[in-house]
C-alpha cells in the first residue's frame, strides 16, 4: 500500500462518497437522519440504495448484506445478491430503499433468551445510518439493528445506541446550566485490543484450542514471562507481516488502526486504533477481530481472541477507554483551563464516581463470561472488584473539597469551585496505577476488566446508563436550585463525601486491597455466576427502563442468555477436557508407564540396579494414571448433568462448584505427569512448543 490516505476508507460508503454521489438535498436529508435521528424517507432511501449499489458494484460488490451483532457476541450477515431478474430472461443489478433499510433474516438460531418462540422466527434488521456502509469480501455491509417481530432487541447495537441517546439527554440538562453552545454529547471509546498468534499447524493438533479457544492442560512451560522481555520487544517478521497486512485490511474498512506492540505474554500483542463514537468504534472493534482471525490465516497463524489462552501467563484484555465529548469538540472529562470549565469537569467526575459507586454491580456484570473469569483476578488483570484510581492529585483536591479546607498542592490554590482556578495537572501523573479496574486517564476513563473476545458493546452500554443516571439526579437537583453556584459546590462536596470509598489508588491486585474493600463494602463478585443474579434486581430494572435503554422483558432475556451461554462454555470445556484425558492423555501415560515397567523388568532380569527415578516415576504416574481416571469419570457425569439443566436458574452455581473444581483436579494430575512423561510420548504439542516456536 503506497498511498494510505488514498487508500484510507476506500471500502467505506462515508460521508465523502455520500457527498459526492447524493444529490444534495437527498445528502442534506440523510445528514440529518444521521445527527438528528429523523426518521429517513423512502424515497430518499431509494436513492441512497441506487448510489450505494452503483458504488458497490464499482467496487467489485455483488451481494448485499444486513451486518448486526446478534447476542452471540460476534457479528451477522445473510448474504443476497443485487441480481434481479429482468422479466425478459436476463438480469438487473437492483437494491431498492427498502432493501435497505430493514431485512427480515429467519432469526430463530440466534440467542433470543426466550424473547422470541421458534415458530415466530422472524426478526428484523434495520440500517443504522449512523455507521457507514463498507465492502467486505464482496457483499455491501450494511450495519444494521436486530430485533424481534415484537420491536424486542435481539442484538448488542440497538440498547448500545438507546444509551447513547440517554446519555445525550442528561448531559445536555447539564450543560445548559453551564449555558452551553453545544447540541449533542456522545460519548466516545477507544477500545485496546489484545490478542495472541500461535503457529496454526501447532494449534490444530491440539483439541482444546480448536474446540475450546483456550488450553485446558498444559504444564508450565521452564521459562514464562518472568525476564519481561517480550513487552515492546523488537516485533518477529513473521508477526510483522501480519500486522502490516491487518493495518491495510483494516484502512481500507476505514478502521483507524494506530498503535501495535508486543504485550507482556510470549505471542501476545495489541492493537489500539484511535477512538471514536461508541457506536462506530464498537462497529470497528467487531471488524477488526474479524479481520484478524482472517489475516492470521493467510500466515500460517490462528489468532486467538480468547481471555485466558494459556494459564500462568497473562490473558488478555480490551481495555475500554471512554469519553464524553460535546458536537463542539470539547471534551467533558477535561480539567479545562478556566473556573467554569473546572466546576463542569467537577461535575462530570463526580457523576462517573457516583455511577460506579451505585452501579458496581453492572459494571462487573458487562464484562462477565465464563473466559473472562478467569483472567479478572489473576495476577495480571484487575481484580473482580470494582473501584477507581484518580491518581494522588486529583484524589488530594477531591479530599481538600470533601474537607471544605483549601488544597495544598504544587500551586496552593484555593479550591471553591466555580470561582478559582484547578491546578492544571499533567497526564503523566494519572496514568501509572495499571491495577485498577477503571482508571482516570487524564481526559477519560480507561475501564480495563473487559475481556478480549467480547464486543465493547455491553461495557458502553452499561457506562453510559450509569453515568446517565447520576446526570439525571444531578439535573434534577441543580434545575429546580435558587442559587445555582452554591448549589453546585454543595452538590459535589456532597458526592463525594458519599462516593469517596470508591476511590482507590494502590495496588489493586494485592491480597490487602481485598480484605480493605470487603472493609469499605464494596462488592466482591468472583465469578459470572456470582455476578448475575444482580442484573434483575429491582434497581437494574428500574434504571434500565427508566433510561429506555432495556425493557425488563429485554433485561431479563439477556440475563439468560449470559447465564446459559455460561454454562454452555463450562460444560463444553469440561467434555473436551473429558475427551482429551479419555483419548489422547491417560493412553500416553498408559504407554509411558509400560515402557518404564518394561525397563524395570529388563534391568531386574540383568540383575542390574533399578535407578531411583524410574521406580519413583514408574510409581507416581500409576497413582496420576488412576487419579485421571476418577477426575474424568466424575467430571463427565457433572458436565452431561449441566447439560440437561442448562435452563435451570441454579445452572450457573452447579458449574462453577462442580465442574470448575473438578476440572482443576483433572488437570493438575495431567499438568504433573506431563512433566514426568517422555516427551516422544506426549499426545499434543505443550505449552513450551505453542510459545516459543513462531
Ligand atoms: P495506553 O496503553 O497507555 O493505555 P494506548 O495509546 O495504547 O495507551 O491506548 C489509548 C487508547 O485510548 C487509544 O485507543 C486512544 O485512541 C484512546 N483515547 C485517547 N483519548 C481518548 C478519549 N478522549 N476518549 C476515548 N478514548 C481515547
Ligand atoms: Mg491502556
Amino acid at each position: 500500500m503506497n498511498n494510505i490516505p488514498e487508500a484510507f476508507g476506500s471500502l467505506v460508503f462515508n460521508r465523502e462518497v455520500m457527498k459526492e454521489r447524493l444529490p444534495e438535498e437527498v445528502y442534506r436529508s440523510l445528514k440529518h437522519t444521521i445527527q438528528r435521528g429523523e426518521d429517513l424517507d423512502i424515497t430518499v432511501a431509494n436513492v441512497v440504495a441506487e448510489a450505494m449499489k452503483n458504488w458497490a458494484i464499482e467496487k467489485g460488490a455483488t451481494h448485499y448484506t444486513h451486518w448486526f451483532q446478534p447476542m452471540t457476541g460476534i457479528t451477522a450477515e445473510k448474504h443476497d445478491s443485487f441480481v434481479t431478474p429482468d422479466g425478459k430472461g436476463g438480469v438487473i443489478m437492483s437494491f431498492s430503499g427498502k432493501e435497505l433499510i430493514k431485512g427480515e433474516p429467519d432469526a430463530s438460531s440466534f440467542p433470543s433468551g426466550g424473547l422470541r418462540a421458534t415458530f415466530e422466527a422472524r426478526g428484523y434488521t434495520a440500517w443504522d445510518p449512523t455507521s457507514y456502509a463498507f465492502i467486505k469480501d464482496g457483499s455491501l455491509c450494511i450495519p444494521s439493528v436486530f430485533c424481534s417481530y415484537g420491536g424486542e432487541a435481539l442484538d448488542k447495537k440497538t440498547p448500545l445506541l438507546r444509551s447513547m441517546e440517554a446519555i445525550n439527554e442528561q448531559s445536555m440538562r447539564i450543560l445548559k446550566l453551564f449555558g452551553t453552545e453545544a447540541r449533542h454529547v456522545e460519548p466516545n471509546c477507544g477500545p485496546e485490543q489484545e490478542y495472541f498468534l500461535v503457529d496454526k499447524a501447532l494449534f490444530n493438533k491440539r483439541e482444546d484450542l480448536v474446540v475450546c479457544g483456550r488450553t485446558l492442560f498444559g504444564a508450565k512451560p521452564p521459562k514464562g514471562q518472568e525476564l519481561e522481555d517480550h513487552y515492546f520487544g523488537a516485533i518477529k517478521p513473521r508477526i510483522s507481516a501480519f500486522m502490516k497486512e491487518l493495518d491495510e485490511e483494516l484502512w481500507k474498512l476505514g478502521v483507524l488502526s494506530k498503535t501495535k506492540h508486543n504485550e507482556a505474554a510470549p505471542c501476545q500483542h495489541e492493537l489500539a486504533p484511535v477512538y471514536s463514537s461508541a457506536n462506530t468504534a464498537t462497529d470497528h472493534n467487531q471488524l477488526t477481530m474479524e479481520t484478524m482471525k482472517k489475516v492470521a490465516e493467510r500466515h500460517g497463524l490462528v489468532c486467538i481472541l480468547q481471555e485466558k489462552p494459556f494459564e500462568g501467563i497473562n490473558g488478555s484484555g480490551k481495555h475500554d477507554n471512554w469519553s464524553l465529548s460535546t458536537d463542539k469538540g470539547v471534551n467533558l472529562l477535561s480539567p479545562g483551563k478556566h473556573p467554569y470549565e473546572n466546576a463542569q469537569f467537577l461535575l462530570f467526575l463526580c457523576a462517573v464516581i457516583k455511577a460506579v459507586d451505585e452501579h458496581q454491580d453492572l459494571l462487573r456484570i458487562s464484562v462477565a463470561t465464563a473466559g473472562n473469569d478467569h483472567r479478572l483476578g489473576a495476577h495480571e488483570a484487575p481484580p473482580a472488584i470494582v473501584s477507581m484510581f484518580l491518581g494522588d492529585e486529583l484524589t488530594a483536591i477531591l479530599d481538600a473539597i470533601d474537607e471544605g479546607v483549601d488544597y495544598k498542592g504544587a500551586e496552593k490554590l484555593q479550591m471553591e469551585i466555580g470561582v478559582h482556578v484547578l491546578p492544571t495537572f499533567p497526564k503523566d501523573t494519572t496514568d501509572r496505577n495499571r491495577t485498577s479496574p477503571f482508571a482516570f486517564t487524564g481526559n477519560k476513563f480507561e475501564f480495563r476488566m473487559p475481556g478480549s473476545a467480547m464486543s465493547v458493546a455491553e461495557p458502553n452500554v452499561v457506562i453510559n446508563t450509569i453515568v446517565a443516571e447520576s446526570l439525571r439526579q444531578f439535573a434534577d437537583e441543580l434545575e429546580s436550585a435558587e442559587d445555582f453556584t452554591s448549589a453546585l459546590n454543595a452538590l459535589i462536596r456532597k458526592t463525594i463525601k458519599k462516593h469517596k470509598r470508591i476511590i482507590f489508588n494502590g495496588d489493586g491486585y494485592s491480597r490487602e486491597w481485598k480484605r480493605e474493600a470487603e472493609h469499605r463494602g464494596l462488592l466482591n463478585l468472583p465469578t459470572t455466576a456470582d455476578a448475575l443474579p444482580y442484573f434483575t434486581s429491582e434497581k437494574n430494572i428500574e434504571l434500565f427502563t427508566r433510561h429506555k435503554v432495556y425493557t425488563e422483558k429485554e433485561v431479563r432475556s439477556r440475563h439468560d442468555i449470559l447465564l446459559e451461554s455460561y454454562c454452555k462454555i463450562i460444560a463444553i470445556e469440561a467434555l473436551t477436557m473429558c475427551d482429551m484425558a479419555g483419548k489422547d492423555i491417560i493412553p500416553a501415560v498408559d504407554s509411558y508407564i509400560l515402557k518404564l515397567a518394561k525397563t524395570v523388568n529388563s534391568l531386574k532380569a540383568a540383575e542390574a540396579p533399578i535407578p531411583h527415578h524410574v521406580s519413583a516415576t514408574l510409581k507416581r504416574l500409576i497413582e496420576l494414571s488412576d487419579e485421571m481416571s476418577a477426575s474424568l469419570k466424575r467430571l463427565r457425569a457433572n458436565a452431561e448433568h449441566a447439560q440437561r439443566n442448562l435452563a435451570s436458574e441454579k445452572c450457573g452455581v452447579y458449574c462453577r462448584d462442580e465442574l470448575i473444581p473438578v476440572m482443576r483436579e483433572l488437570r493438575n494430575a495431567a499438568d504433573e505427569a506431563e512433566q514426568l512423561t517422555e516427551r516422544a510420548f506426549w499426545p499434543f504439542p505443550t505449552y513450551g512448543d505453542l510459545l516459543y516456536y513462531i
